[in-house]
């Protein structure tokens, strides 16, 4: 696993824990010799885990649509900065550039980054491992959903399990090593219901 991708909050949430955590992560995957890829803005956590892994002595590679250059504010220290020309061209240079996917707490869009690397993963268009940093019970309510959706029959659980949660950065790194993505396809037969 040589880059993780982070997707998390363009605000910083009301607890410093958050700051914290995503300051963490970055020191993390740098510590780890491993480049951080995300979506290249200094503001709230976003900024946070750049410094974190910057501060590590970390690569980071940062992706940016043109568009939100002036309000999501680019960091300037980075090692890479992509300027794109659309939130759909950095979505799929953030997926090529990763071999990870990890969501700290964040607003929708956060949710739906980490959500389209998942469902592609489910399709089989990539073997690559997506997990939640649940930090401070953040993803309690989204992990008790997922279950939800798992046992009204709309997932398997292989699917359900592909997601990987875990409350420290060392941890969700170690869970993404040894990450084995399922072999089942992910629609359920009628017969299976
Ligand atoms: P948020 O979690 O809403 O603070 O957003 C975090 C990151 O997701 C920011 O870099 C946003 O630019 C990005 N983002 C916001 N909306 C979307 C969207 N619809 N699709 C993909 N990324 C988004």
């Amino acid at each position: 696993m040589k880059s993780v991708c982070v997707f998390c909050g363009s605000n910083y949430g009301t607890s410093e824990a958050y700051s914290q955590a995503a300051w963490d992560m970055g020191k993390s995957i740098a510590e780890a010799g491993q480049t951080l890829v995300y979506g290249g803005a200094n503001v709230g956590l976003m900024g946070m885990v750049a410094d974190g892994a910057i501060d590590a002595g970390g690569k980071v590679i940062g992706i940016l649509p043109k568009a939100l250059q002036e309000k999501e504010l680019a960091h300037t220290g980075l090692s890479e900065l992509h300027i794109v020309s659309s939130m759909h061209e950095r979505k799929a240079m953030m997926a090529e550039r990763s071999d990870a996917f990890v969501a700290l707490p964040g607003g929708a869009g956060t949710m739906e980054e980490i959500f389209e690397v998942w469902t592609w993963g489910q399709l089989g268009l990539h073997q690559k491992p997506c997990g939640l940093l649940n930090i401070h019970g953040f993803y309690d309510h989204l992990i008790e959903f997922l279950d939800h959706q798992t046992t009204e029959g709309f997932m398997k659980r292989e699917m359900r399990n592909m997601v990987q949660v875990a409350e420290k950065p060392e941890a969700i790194l170690q869970l993404f090593r040894t990450y084995v993505p399922p072999s089942t396809p992910k629609w359920i037969r009628k017969s299976e219901t």
